[in-house]
C-alpha cells in the first residue's frame, strides 16, 4: 500500500477507533493488516507477520483456508442472512448436525449465538430457567472457580474471576458463589485436598446453586494455567449428587486446541450444557453455540412458558453457518491430532529452556498452548518492536507471555515463534 495512504489511514484510526482493551486517546501501537493466509498476516508495508497467536485464539486452520472462503463465499450469493424465527436453512441444519456428532451422546440441542459472551449468557440463562421449570426455584445463583474467564459482558464478567481483569465492576454485578481455582497440575499427581472447597461450597450452598461454569482444564484469560482432569470429574459426580447443573465453557479449548477435540475428553466427562465459540467457524466469522442435554432441553420446553427466553438478531447467519460446516469437514481432511502434538512437543522443548532466565517464572505447554510466565512484563512500545524485529506476532497478556499457533503451523514457524518469545523473555529483567 502507498505509504501516504497507510499513514492517512492509522491517523483516521486514531481520531475515531477505539481498540480492544485499550485507550482512546493514549493507544497503543497497531499494524495495519491488509491480508493473509496460512499463518501469515500481510501488513500495508509488504512485511509478514505470523500469527502466533490465531488471531485469538481462534484460526485453528489458520487464515482464508480455501474450503472455508469457498463457502462463505457460495452461501453469500444464495443467502446471506434471514431471521431464524420463522426460518431455517441448510447451512444451521448441517451445522448442528455436525456438532451434535462430536458432543458426547444425550448432548444435543444446539442454541446458536453470535459470540462466546453471549452464549454464556445464554448458557446461565438456560441454568436458572431449567431449575425453576424443575420446581427448584430459590436456585439463582452459580458458582465458578477463581482464575476464569467467561466473557466481558455483564452476565458473563460477573462469572469471571472476582479479581481478574473486570474487577472494577463488581459492585454493580451480580453476586455468584467461587471457590479458589485449581491447583493440581495438569499432569501431577492429583491432590483430593483441591476439590475440597469446592465441595463445601456446592454441600452448603446447594439450595441456591443452579449450576457451576467453569473452562475445562485450561483456564485462558484470567490465569492462562492447565489443572488436572480429576477435577472435572469429581466435580461431575458432585454437580449430580446435588442436582447442580454442569456448563463447560470450552469457547478457548474447543476445537483440537488442547490435543483433544474437546478439552473435557482428557476427563471422560460430558456436561449438561456447552459452549463453544472462537474455533467453531474455523475463525472466520463470528459464531457460538450453546449445545444442552435432552434433559435440560425438555425440561424448559415441558414447564410454561415452555419457551427459552433468548433470540439475537443474527441468531443462526448462514455465512457464519457455511463457515463452520466447511471448517468442521476440514477437521476430517488432515491430520490435526499429529500436528497438535507435534507444535506440543517442539514448544515443549524449546521453551523449557527459557525456565533457566531469571524474567521467566514458570513454563507450561499443552496442545497447541505455549506459556511463559514472566516476572516483569514488557511495555506495549517493547513488543512491538520485538513483534516487528522478529516478524512474528505475539501479544502478552499481563505477566503471559504465550503462544496459541494455528495447527498448520510448520516447525520451522514455530521455532521462529519460540525464537521471539525467548527475545522478548530476555528484554526485561
Ligand atoms: C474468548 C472467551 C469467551 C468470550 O468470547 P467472545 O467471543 O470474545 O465474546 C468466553 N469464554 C472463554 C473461555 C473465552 O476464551
Amino acid at each position: 500500500m502507498n505509504p501516504n495512504k497507510s499513514d492517512a489511514l492509522l491517523r483516521l484510526d486514531r481520531t475515531h477507533l477505539w481498540h480492544p482493551y485499550a485507550s482512546m486517546t493514549r493507544p497503543p501501537p497497531v499494524n495495519l493488516a491488509v491480508s493473509a493466509s496460512g499463518t501469515r498476516i500481510r501488513l500495508a508495508d509488504g512485511r509478514e507477520l505470523i500469527d502466533a497467536i490465531s488471531s485469538w485464539w481462534c484460526l485453528c486452520h489458520g487464515h482464508n483456508p480455501p474450503k472455508i472462503v469457498e463457502a462463505v463465499r457460495a452461501q453469500a450469493e444464495k443467502l446471506s442472512q434471514v431471521m431464524f424465527a420463522g426460518f431455517t436453512h441448510e447451512p444451521a441444519i448441517r451445522l448442528a448436525e455436525k456438532l451434535v456428532r462430536k458432543t458426547p451422546k444425550g448432548l444435543n440441542k444446539v442454541f446458536f449465538a453470535d459470540s462466546g459472551s453471549v452464549c454464556v449468557e445464554c448458557a446461565a440463562k438456560m441454568a436458572i430457567q431449567y431449575q425453576i421449570a424443575a420446581g427448584r426455584r430459590g436456585r439463582k445463583h452459580l458458582a465458578s472457580v477463581r482464575g476464569g474467564y467467561h466473557g466481558d459482558t455483564a452476565g458473563a464478567m460477573a462469572l469471571s474471576d472476582p479479581e481478574g481483569m473486570h474487577e472494577m465492576f463488581r459492585g454493580i454485578l451480580p453476586k455468584h458463589h467461587f471457590a479458589p481455582r485449581p491447583e493440581t497440575p495438569f499432569d501431577g499427581e492429583w491432590d483430593p485436598a483441591d476439590f475440597a472447597p469446592m465441595k463445601q461450597l456446592l454441600e452448603r450452598k446447594s439450595r441456591d446453586i443452579a449450576a457451576v461454569i467453569l473452562e475445562p482444564v485450561f483456564q485462558g484469560a484470567n490465569g492462562m494455567r492447565f489443572y488436572h482432569p480429576q477435577y472435572l470429574r469429581e466435580l461431575r459426580a458432585e454437580c449430580d449428587r446435588h442436582g447442580i447443573l454442569l456448563i463447560l465453557d470450552e469457547i478457548a479449548t474447543g476445537f483440537g486446541r488442547t490435543g483433544k477435540f474437546f478439552a473435557m475428553e482428557h476427563a471422560g466427562i460430558a456436561p449438561d450444557i456447552l459452549c463453544v465459540g472462537k474455533g467453531l467457524t474455523g475463525g472466520a466469522i463470528t459464531l457460538a453455540a450453546v449445545i444442552a442435554s435432552e434433559t435440560v432441553a425438555e425440561t424448559i420446553s415441558g414447564t410454561a412458558p415452555g419457551k427459552f427466553m433468548h433470540g439475537p438478531t443474527f441468531m443462526a447467519n448462514p455465512l457464519a453457518c457455511a463457515a463452520g460446516c466447511a471448517s468442521l469437514d476440514l477437521f476430517d481432511e488432515y491430520d490435526w491430532v499429529g500436528r497438535v502434538e507435534s507444535i506440543q512437543n517442539q514448544l515443549r522443548r524449546e521453551l523449557e529452556p527459557l525456565r533457566a532466565l531469571p524474567n521467566v517464572k514458570d513454563i507450561r505447554v499443552l496442545g497447541a498452548i505455549g506459556v511463559v510466565e514472566l516476572r516483569k512484563t514488557p511495555p506495549p512500545e517493547t513488543i512491538q518492536e520485538i513483534v516487528l524485529e522478529t516478524g512474528v506476532w505475539l501479544r502478552p497478556f499481563e505477566s503471559w507471555l504465550y503462544t496459541m499457533p494455528p495447527f498448520i503451523t510448520a516447525p520451522d514457524e514455530v521455532a521462529a515463534i519460540t525464537g521471539a518469545m525467548r527475545k522478548m523473555a530476555l528484554r526485561y529483567h
